[in-house]
C-alpha cells in the first residue's frame, strides 16, 4: 500500500513523472526538463511531443529516404 496525500488544491496530477520529459512513444524518461524551452530541445515534434533519439531517429529514418539500416 502506497500512501496518498489528498490535497485541497484542484491540482489534478497528470503523470507521477519528475520533472523530465519522457518519449510519448516508448516513454523512457529523457534527460529534457519540462520547463526547457521548446526551441532548444532535441528531438521534438511539434504537435507530437517530446522525442527520444531513438523514435526520432527511428521515425525519421523511415520517413526519409532510407539512409538506415532497413531493407
Ligand atoms: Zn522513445
Amino acid at each position: 500500500m502506497k500512501m496518498k496525500n489528498l490535497k485541497k488544491t484542484e491540482i489534478s496530477t497528470q503523470k507521477q513523472h519528475s520533472d523530465y520529459e519522457s518519449c510519448i512513444l516508448c516513454h523512457r524518461q529523457l534527460s529534457v526538463l519540462k520547463k526547457q524551452p521548446i526551441a532548444f530541445r532535441d528531438y521534438y515534434m511539434e504537435g507530437c511531443g517530446q522525442l527520444c533519439y531513438a523514435c526520432y531517429r527511428m521515425l525519421f529514418m523511415d520517413a526519409d529516404s532510407g539512409s538506415g539500416v532497413k531493407r
